[in-house]
């Protein structure tokens, strides 16, 4: 093993910086993980690449970035329990107090203590670098049957859907609505599939989001963004509405839209981060019986969960990867996500 190792920052000007470091050493509890693929999240976008315009969980501290890396383990520090050098793993992206009520759901996203909540490539070092550093109990094994592009997905991406979707309850009765086809619509619209959903409507701004939807099989219709789209929902599902909506959006309008196309008694969740909406809770929603989730993330256990139904299911979430690169070219990488014109994108340290 080298002594030094690259990593990419995001000094936070639409720019990369490639620096050299020192690999680090698991300490009590921790594995050194040898990066194998590392994907690009909208978050890392709306909130670092630009600027840093996140505050709280959502800061970003100056350290190696990517918050969705899956790898190799190379060596375990003292005290570890489970995983081995040799395991294949996913990383959750934020490493909680283990402790509070919220960590001990799974939820570490949700942390309540400020002093140990920290999330990888914001607050601790990340996955865009040839090796890191995670807990052991931050760790979701990766089947034999999954790429470790699969599993860079499933932290936030792929499992941040599930959870969303287990919450307002999908299956082959609902017409589903997806506002947003950018990585995490294109997921919801792959797990709704599977969950057997057989009319999925997606609607996008981008061109080239639309036509992959279709292409990937992910939704039967793809509208493109406008005034009419609620009409045009109703019009496709004998005018009632869906009876699931999920936003992937975070836009005004597509929230306003997915709330309004939801037919009586039925469920949309909120998954778009950031963003406002304005609605009329009398029509839009209580009259009609309607009931809206918001959903953050995603807990451990519901990855695991998530991981063994991925391989029953035979689906690979690294079918929506549209772009790959080698860790120099990090900055390609982050750039081409920030254009939008791409499905998601991966940097592959080691080389999968
Ligand atoms: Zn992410
Ligand atoms: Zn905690």
């Amino acid at each position: 093993m080298c002594a030094t190792m690259r990593a990419a920052y995001l000094p936070g000007n639409s720019a990369v910086e490639m620096r050299d470091v020192t690999v680090p050493l698991p300490g009590h509890g921790e594995v050194l993980l040898q990066v194998k693929a590392s994907t690009i999240c909208g978050s890392d976008i709306r909130c670092i690449y630009h600027q840093h315009l996140g505050k709280g969980p959502e800061g970003y501290q100056g350290v190696i970035a990517g918050h969705e890396p899956a790898g190799l383990i190379v060596e375990t520090g003292p005290g570890c329990r489970r995983f081995q050098a040799g395991d294949r793993v996913i990383v959750y992206h934020i490493s909680g107090c283990g402790v509070c009520n919220d960590c001990r759901r799974g939820f570490m996203i949700s942390c309540t203590s400020a002093v140990y909540r920290r999330a990888y490539g914001w607050q601790r070092d990340g996955g865009m670098a040839e090796f890191m550093i995670a807990e052991e109990k931050d760790l979701i094994a990766l089947p034999d049957e999954l790429s470790y592009a699969d599993g860079a997905q499933v932290a936030c991406g792929f499992g941040t859907v599930y959870e969303g979707l287990e919450k307002i309850g999908v299956s082959g009765d609902d017409a589903v609505l997806i506002t947003g086809l950018g990585p995490v619509g294109l997921a919801a619209g792959a797990l709704c599939r599977k969950l057997g959903a057989q009319k999925i409507i997606g609607i996008d701004i981008s061109k080239e989001r639309l036509d992959l939807a279709l292409r990937l099989g992910l939704c039967d219709v793809a509208l493109a963004s406008g005034q009419d789209n609620e009409a045009q929902v109703r019009e496709l599902t004998a005018g009632h509405g869906v009876e699931r909506a999920i936003d992937c959006s975070a836009n005004a309008d597509a929230r306003a839209t997915a709330i309004r196309a939801t037919r009586k008694w039925g469920r949309m969740v909120m998954i778009g981060e950031g963003g406002t909406v304005t609605f009329n809770p009398s029509p839009d929603i209580i009259h009609d019986q309607k009931t809206i989730y918001g959903s953050w993330v995603t807990s451990t256990w519901k990855m695991e969960e998530l991981v063994e139904r991925l391989v029953r299911w035979k689906l690979h979430p690294e079918e929506i990867i549209t772009h790959r690169f080698v860790l120099e070219q990090a900055g390609e990488a982050y750039a081409l996500m920030a254009s939008g014109r791409c499905g998601k994108v991966a940097v592959c340290p080691g080389g999968e």
